[in-house]
């Protein structure tokens, strides 16, 4: 078989969405599954509705397209703000799109109507993570605004938080947002269908929390695909962690001085490897570099170590194992490998 290669185990994956789906379907919180890690991959969205997902979202227009051009079927969400020069694009692949800005709005309900349809946004709220929203005294207005534009329809409001500064999702931010869906309410008169909480991020506050209040949706990507949460990336009960396996091939395999020797300047990627112990190791390269994956994501097979990695070269202390040119080694990875090892061209990407 070729490597790189990112075994994707689809049992899995479906076990953990129905492992969370279960939990927080217990406290009346749906589950979107999140497919941006995947590159939209419709063997992973498959997974993720066999494990009860009731929708799919994804960042990328693209990824949504690929999606919709395949046998799923379920209702696609947007979960980034349209780009103006996407509109006509998201009106077309997505019934929902998570929104901040009037000028997209405005956009959205223009191309909408151009294609007959009436397009669902949900308004984001910012709760003080500092990435997408509109601060929470302004939702109810912007959502009277929004509604009354001819093809958009106000279907909720949501938030998203820790991704870019780690602000923990707790009941004072989650009361906040539901909140603003009251308001947001009490101006358009009716029911909002979605008030959603946020990212894998909320599971410990959802999954643990008295009252979930509003919040009757989370968007969970990492903590479905790799078993983790990521405030403190610990393994969730029960759930796999190994569903995602990178495999690469041993091309050179020797003992080697523990030590380099000569003068010494920058390495190709500033990071020199830590000074060993005087000696000899056993040491193997991978064919596996910087274009495949972020090399600091990597966890290496046990009794192994990594020593460095550049463009195209994996260097591991094989340890006590006996390795081979030709052999091959599993790693497991981390969100950010993930994301890498899926959207590089040259890892080759297996489903079973
Ligand atoms: C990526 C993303 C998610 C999913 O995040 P996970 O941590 O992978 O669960 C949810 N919502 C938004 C807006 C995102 O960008």
């Amino acid at each position: 078989m070729s490597a790189p290669r990112l075994d994707i185990d689809l049992a899995k994956v479906t076990h953990n969405a129905r492992q969370l789906v279960a939990r927080l379907g217990a406290v009346g919180i749906r589950t979107t599954g999140v497919t941006k890690a995947s590159l939209g991959s419709p063997a992973v969205a498959r997974a993720l509705l066999d494990g009860g997902a009731t929708g799919l979202g994804d960042s990328r227009v693209e990824n949504l397209e690929r999606l919709a051009g395949s046998d799923v079927d379920a209702p696609f969400t947007l979960i980034r703000s349209p780009m103006l020069s996407q509109v006509s694009r998201v009106v077309q692949v997505a019934d929902v799109s998570l929104n901040t800005s009037p000028a997209v709005l405005t956009a959205l309900s223009a191309a909408a109507g151009a294609h007959g349809v009436v397009h669902a946004v949900v308004l984001m709220v910012e709760l003080g993570d500092l990435r997408e929203g509109v601060a929470a005294d302004e939702v109810a207005d912007l959502a009277r605004w929004a509604d009354a534009l001819p093809a958009l329809r106000v279907a909720g409001v949501g938030t998203n938080l820790a991704c870019q500064s780690g602000v923990v999702p707790d009941q004072a931010n989650m009361v906040a947002l539901s909140t603003a869906a009251e308001q947001v309410e009490a101006v358009l008169g009716r029911r909002l269908e979605i008030v959603s909480g946020g990212n894998s991020a909320n599971l410990e506050w959802a999954l643990s929390t008295a009252d979930v209040v509003r919040v009757d949706e989370l968007r969970l990507g990492e903590s479905i695909l790799l078993g983790t949460e990521p405030l403190h990336r610990r393994r969730l009960d029960d759930l796999h962690t190994d569903a995602f396996t990178l495999v690469a091939e041993v091309i050179e395999a020797g003992c080697k001085p523990s030590r380099p020797w000569g003068t010494f300047a920058q390495t190709a990627f500033d990071t020199a490897a830590p000074l060993r112990p005087p000696g000899t190791v056993r040491q193997v390269i991978v064919a596996l570099g910087r274009q495949d994956v972020d090399p600091t994501g990597l966890v290496p097979p046990p009794g192994t170590t990594v020593l460095g990695a550049s463009s195209d070269h994996l260097v591991l202390d094989a340890g006590d194992h006996d390795l081979d040119v030709g052999d091959e080694l599993e790693f497991q990875l981390d969100y950010r490998a993930l994301l890498q090892a899926m959207t590089s061209p040259f890892v080759t990407k297996v489903t079973r």
